[in-house]
């Protein structure tokens, strides 16, 4: 297993990688504004909003409960008390909640927070869901670095920069990067591709990948983004009760389901990697 879960910033999780770069970026771009979205219990949100606080940048998040594609998901979803949002407000971060509606609506009121505030002359640096641009990919073709071989690596896969950054070192070998889907819509490997063409343009490499080259599960989702229900409660239970280490409903919890499954159906097999990616704030929104 791959702890980032114990990354440590902010409590730790696989954001902490993208924000090296990140505010990285923002600092060298003379922000004194940072802006951000992500549905209100977000683990991204909690991690940039104490990197901003640290490097003395204020930072403002649009937010609603539970974005949506076409509608509401329907599975047990997590409050909007507690948890991250506890840790987002010891840290100062703004948070703008606007009533439930869908990410195209969540993403404009990001822009439209960022166009108010250079009205009044702050110097705005945007941040797309997630972390998830190239430099915040990065972080996770850096992370591969860090690790021996494996068959197979297994891991919560959502706005798509950790997914991109380990394809993206990986692409051509051996190693086989297999993304547990934490959101429904199958057309996210299209974004991936896009971001992976980001991360050529970045780095002036020429890997060209297609959304096809990202191996994602669908079946783990349950009833929707953000929400859980009872057979990832046992998956995080299992983890809990043979090793001692807790997952999060949202993201790592269906990954480490997906992952017994795959085992059990034969899928992957070898030495398997299951990659932590943190989210363990959450836990206290439940
Ligand atoms: C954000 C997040 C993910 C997904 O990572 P992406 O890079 O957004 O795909 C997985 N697990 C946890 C705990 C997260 O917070």
């Amino acid at each position: 297993m791959k702890r980032d879960d114990l990354t440590g910033f902010a409590m730790g999780g696989n954001k902490g990688r993208k924000l090296e770069y990140l505010l990285g970026e923002a600092l060298e771009s003379g922000a004194d504004l940072v802006v951000t979205c992500g549905s209100i219990q977000s683990n991204f949100v909690r991690q940039l909003g104490a990197a901003c606080a640290v490097a003395g940048l204020r930072c403002i998040a649009s937010s609603m409960a539970l974005p949506y594609e076409d509608a509401p998901a329907t599975g047990t979803r997590l409050k909007d008390s507690g948890g991250n949002v506890l840790l987002n407000d010891l840290c100062g971060l703004e948070m703008e909640v606007m009533p439930d509606g869908t990410w195209e609506e969540m993403y404009a009121a990001a822009e439209a927070i960022a166009v108010r505030e250079e009205s009044k002359g702050h110097r705005v640096y945007r941040v797309p869901i997630g972390g998830s641009s190239a430099r915040g990919a990065y972080g996770f073709v850096k992370a591969a670095e860090e690790i021996p071989h494996f068959d197979w690596i297994v891991f919560a896969s959502s706005s798509g920069s950790t997914h991109t950054g380990l394809q993206y070192f990986f692409q051509g070998t051996t190693t086989q990067v297999l993304g547990i889907a934490c959101d429904p819509e199958p057309e996210i490997a299209n974004d991936f591709a896009e971001l992976a063409h980001d991360l050529d343009a970045l780095l002036g490499t020429d890997k060209h990948l297609r959304p096809t080259d990202f191996k994602l599960d669908f079946r783990f989702v349950g009833d929707g983004y953000g929400t859980y229900g009872e057979s990832t409660l046992g998956a995080i239970r299992k983890m809990a009760r043979t090793e001692g280490i807790f997952l999060d409903p949202i993201y790592s919890g269906k990954a480490f389901e997906g992952l017994l499954q795959l085992a059990k159906e034969g899928t992957i097999a070898g030495k398997v990697l299951f990659w932590h990616t943190g989210g363990l704030p959450a836990l206290f929104a439940m």
